[in-house]
């Protein structure tokens, strides 16, 4: 199974594609954290679209796609993905189109978590990310059981990123509108978009996806 988690920053896109990639054996493509993968390793790809970043715009689309394209293919990817983050951009998402067809793959399900822009800065400020294991925590929406000790790997080392911060949100939020948002009724028209309430806890916005891909899962 194939699927897109589309929603602003701060939505739990990341937070819930973890958890699929775990209960459903899927791979989480996250273009998010390619990127930052990409700024940390001080390649030329890394420098190019730092600024960018740091500002809360998008990375060009050729960029984008070229790194989707590639990464799809992977033998990890075999099983079914998650595309957390991408497409982020009408030219993206037809590019994605253009690549599942060349794969011989399909777009099973698009899944939107609707979340209000005056819960997002709250969200975005708040969270941080394991270092060594990548797993993604909340100072009050999902702290690590033992302070200062990651659940998964007990790692003791947190990231927490350069643009989740209020000015960069609020550019970000704005590129989801003006560029992103353009894909729900795009998505729409083609009859795989479902929306989920992401205004709820973490395991309630869960359970709302399970519903929305037993739905898929059955052609429902
Ligand atoms: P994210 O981790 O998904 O919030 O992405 C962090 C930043 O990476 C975004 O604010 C953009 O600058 C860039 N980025 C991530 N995915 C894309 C994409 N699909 N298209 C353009 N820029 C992207």
């Amino acid at each position: 199974m194939n699927l897109i988690l589309l929603g602003p920053p701060g939505a739990g896109k990341g937070t819930q594609a973890q958890r699929l990639e775990e209960k459903h054996n899927l791979k989480q493509l996250s273009t998010g954290d390619m990127l930052r993968a990409a700024v940390a390793s001080g390649s030329e790809l890394g420098s190019q679209v730092k600024g960018i970043i740091d500002r809360g715009e998008l990375v060009p689309d050729d960029i984008i796609v070229e790194m989707i394209a590639e990464r799809i293919q992977r033998p990890d990817c075999a099983g079914g993905f998650i595309l957390d983050g991408f497409p982020r951009t009408v030219p993206q998402a037809e590019a994605l189109d253009e690549m599942l067809a060349q794969n011989d793959l399909k777009l099973d399900c698009v899944i939107e978590l609707k979340v209000d822009d005056g819960a997002l800065v709250a969200r975005v400020s708040g969270r941080f990310t394991c270092a060594a294991c990548g797993a993604g925590y909340h100072d009050t929406n999902k702290p690590t059981k033992r302070a200062g000790v990651c659940d998964s790997c007990g790692g003791k080392e947190f990231i927490r990123r350069d643009d989740d911060n209020a000015e960069t949100v609020a550019a970000r939020l704005e590129a989801y509108h003006r560029q992103t948002a353009p894909l729900l009724p795009y998505y729409d028209g083609r009859g795989t978009l479902s929306s989920v309430d992401g205004m709820g806890g973490i395991e309630q916005v869960a359970a709302e996806i399970d519903a929305v891909l037993n739905k898929c899962k059955t052609g429902g």
